[in-house]
């Protein structure tokens, strides 16, 4: 094997083992220091347990080889389940389980539940193939194992007493006046997380919460505010998609064709989860998304932009919404840890992405009156993306309490918009929708006890801020 070879089997073994499992618990925030340390003080990283040892042919797409107990809280224990492997089964101590000890079925890759079918409910591999396709079948996704026809009656009800179908319950839904719902998700352990279904001609998109509440405190997003509570499970992500297509599909709702990750949270914070759950999405055997109609949108934490560009075939969105570092570390205060230049300069390698056919990064550009949405912003923008394939989309700014921040008139939108096309770029400026009931784009969440802090404003915005607060 020559040196490349090894190399490269090497890396891909590492990535394997990186991707095995993922990690339940949140990781460790990166930034703000001091707020992101006040933040996470309120749940703290959970130590790992000890993984079994299965050989890579037994690992699934994401790994097998280090499965570990959770509860939907995010924490991790020994495995409460009674389930012996099979004969000649190789033995994995642990599988996803709540707190019941029910084992959490969307916590599972297809691989895995066969492998959890056959080595551990002593049933066929084609049961779980059969169990998935209830799990995730347009047609099917059922919410009680009494539904799943073709399965035996003793395998149902094994199940019953072993299994869990849903990993969250709708809590509420509500509706906007132009056909935007919100729908409200209880967590087991407490807590709510928001979904986002937006109709638009016959078809649905449905954004999903890849954390409830979201540590990044971006200074223009209500989320922010509400400060991180908890990175969500792979089957609390995945059941949002499902759930929204149970409830709403058949309705006036369309159907459900888009997914894009611009809930609660920042999806490359909770990298592992995320992945697990696209990868669920796009399984041709479930629910069978094309990659092209799912979008991963990220503040911009350079490392998990790399590996979703490597590992998935979903598209990738940017938040940027500033051009230099001193306006877009106050926005976004990640910019400290990840500076501008270092993140165009990752797009400019990433992009265009061969494996996933995507030709352009979606920037998006959040417009606030008087901050970043003059036509000197304009031009540092064109100067900024030099070099990087991209599309912009510029977001009217959606108020929320206690904002120091205002939107940008039309007209100001409409000149940025004509300058920046004017000079060969695709941009768009995208409508609000549900902005009357708080689910447009940066108002989702709750307002807890405590609340991220504000960050410094620099000097000369500190008459903007004064005069709103006035
Ligand atoms: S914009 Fe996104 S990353 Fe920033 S605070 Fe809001 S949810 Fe988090």
């Amino acid at each position: 094997m020559s040196f490349h070879c090894f190399h490269v089997l090497r890396q891909r073994l590492v990535l394997r083992s990186m991707r095995a499992w993922p990690a339940f618990t949140s990781p460790t925030p990166v930034f703000p220091p001091a707020p992101s340390r006040a933040l996470t003080s309120l749940r703290r990283p959970r130590p790992r347990v000890p993984t079994c040892s299965a050989t890579p042919s037994h690992r699934g797409a994401r790994g097998l080889a280090t499965r570990r107990s959770v509860v939907p809280d995010g924490t991790v224990h020994p495995l409460k389940a009674d389930v012996s492997p099979g004969a000649g089964a190789e033995p994995c101590a642990t599988v996803p389980v709540d707190d019941a000890g029910r084992v959490l079925l969307k916590n599972m890759t297809l691989l895995e539940l066969e492998r959890w079918v056959e080595h551990d409910m002593g049933h066929k591999k084609f049961r779980a193939r059969q169990l998935w396709r209830w799990l995730y079948k347009s047609d099917k996704l059922v919410a009680t194992f009494e539904e799943m026809t073709d399965l035996s009656k003793d395998f149902r009800e094994m199940l019953k007493d072993t299994a869990r179908i849903d990993a969250i319950v709708v809590d509420k839904v509500h509706e906007s006046e132009d056909g935007t719902k919100k729908v409200t998700f209880r967590l087991d352990a407490g807590g709510v997380i928001e979904t986002v279904l937006i109709p638009t001609e016959g078809r649905t998109t449905v954004c999903v919460s890849s954390q409830w509440g979201c540590a990044l405190n971006c200074q223009f997003c209500f989320t922010g505010r509400t400060g991180f509570r908890r990175s969500l499970t792979q089957g609390e992500i995945v059941d949002q998609v499902v759930q929204a297509k149970r409830f709403f599909e058949q309705g006036d709702m369309g159907r459900v064709c888009n997914v894009v990750f611009m809930g609660e949270g920042e999806p490359a914070h909770n990298i592992d989860n995320v992945l697990r759950a696209i990868d669920v999405m796009l399984d041709t055997k479930g629910l069978d998304f094309s990659h092209n109609k799912i979008t991963v949108s990220t503040s911009g934490l350079i490392p998990e932009i790399k590996r979703l560009a490597q590992e998935s075939k979903a598209n990738l969105a940017v938040s940027l919404h500033a051009t230099n570092n001193e306006l877009r570390s106050w926005l976004m205060p990640i910019n400290r840890k990840y500076p501008v230049e270092e993140l165009m300069q990752t797009l400019r390698d990433v992009f265009p992405r061969q494996a996933a056919r995507q030709q352009k990064v979606f920037f998006q550009y959040v417009m606030l009156k008087g901050v970043n949405d003059s036509l000197v912003d304009a031009k540092e923008l064109l100067r900024l993306t030099a070099g990087v394939p991209c599309k912009v989309n510029l977001i009217h700014f959606n108020s929320h309490e206690g904002t120091e921040f205002e939107a940008s008139d039309e007209g100001t939108m409409l000149a940025f918009q004509d300058f920046l096309v004017k000079k060969g770029m695709t941009v768009t400026i995208r409508k609000s929708r549900g902005d009357d009931k708080m689910m447009a784009c940066g108002q989702l969440g709750k307002l807890g006890p405590r609340q991220a802090p504000r960050m410094k404003v620099p000097g000369k915005f500190e008459h903007l801020v004064k005069a709103r607060a006035a």
